[in-house]
């Protein structure tokens, strides 16, 4: 389980958890709203966590009930779009499929409304 970057990053998104990450698996570009950690890579070392002054960082189990879909979020920064969007767009939880349909060519879109 790794650890998942939440809604609460969308508006600081300050860097301060690249700066300290010792595996350097927290990424973003100018277009999305939010970082994201890849869950290949997070050695769960926790250290991210310290760092962040919005408290936006949980370990995958931990997260928030209203912020579970940032699992899957981050994750999909990782993956080829498509094949992310595909798995979003069959899963079996219908706010996220209305998202990704909605959302499809936005991954920061996709993100605030992860966020509501
Ligand atoms: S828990 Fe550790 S390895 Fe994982 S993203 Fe945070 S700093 Fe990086
Ligand atoms: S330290 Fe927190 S607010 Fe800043 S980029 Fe990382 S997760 Fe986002």
């Amino acid at each position: 389980m790794p650890h998942v970057i939440a809604q609460p990053c969308i508006g600081t998104k300050n860097a301060a958890c690249t700066e300290v990450c010792p595996v350097d698996c927290i990424h973003s570009t100018d277009d999305d709203d939010q970082y994201f950690i890849d869950p290949e890579a997070c050695i769960d070392c926790g250290v991210c966590v310290e760092v962040c002054p919005v408290a936006a960082i949980f370990f995958e189990d931990e997260l928030p009930e209203p912020w579970l879909a940032f699992a899957q979020l981050n994750a999909a920064f990782y993956q080829p779009p498509v094949r992310a969007y595909g798995r979003l767009l069959n899963s079996g939880d219908p706010v996220q499929r209305v998202s990704a349909h909605k959302h499809v060519s936005s991954r920061s879109a996709f993100s605030r409304e992860c966020g509501k």
